[in-house]
């Protein structure tokens, strides 16, 4: 069994809904255990700026998942809140990324690569994700979760 992290985000429609719906196919899977969520958090776009705000949590699960089949996964429950893909870093209903995987460092460029490569410059990921985890060591810089935003807000 592995723990996963994963940061979530919505800015269209009924954004609670669209977590909770998220949170609800993720751990109706057989192999797939919510252990615990964070809050709700309202947060600016960053990338592109020219739309709504987001809602966004972390969560941290325990799966017997390989990398690539919780992947395709949360691909799929992306696919059931029918996520559109137009803009990059544009509206959607639902991005579910792979935040952490334990302490597991994979390269694969283009398909998947953790820990997330985006994930210590943003704080949209790492305030929800220090709630649930802030011990948590990111094994890109050997660095915890709380001292990569603290260091990220000064
Ligand atoms: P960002 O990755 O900057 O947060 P995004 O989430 O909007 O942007 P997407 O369109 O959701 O980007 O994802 C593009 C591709 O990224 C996916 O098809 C997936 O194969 C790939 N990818 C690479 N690493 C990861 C990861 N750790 N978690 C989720 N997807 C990943
Ligand atoms: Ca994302
Ligand atoms: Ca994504």
């Amino acid at each position: 069994m592995t723990k996963a992290y994963l940061g979530l985000g919505t800015n269209l429609g009924q954004k609670k809904e669209n977590l909770e719906k998220a949170l609800e196919v993720l751990n109706s899977h057989g192999s797939v255990q919510v252990l615990k969520v964070s809050s709700f958090y309202e947060t600016d776009p960053v990338g592109y700026e020219n739309q709504d705000i987001f809602l966004n949590a972390a969560v941290v699960c325990e799966t017997s998942l390989g990398p690539y089949e919780l992947l395709d996964f949360i691909q799929e429950i992306e696919k059931a809140l029918k996520r559109v893909r137009e803009i990059r870093w544009g509206p959607r209903t639902i991005d579910v990324d792979i935040l952490l995987y334990d302490s597991l460092e994979l390269l694969d460029e283009p398909r998947l690569i953790i820990p997330h490569p985006r994930m210590v410059e943003r704080e949209f990921v790492l305030v929800p994700l220090s709630e649930i985890a802030p011990e948590m060591v990111h094994p890109g810089t050997g660095k915890s979760i709380a001292l990569l935003l603290e260091e990220l807000k000064n």
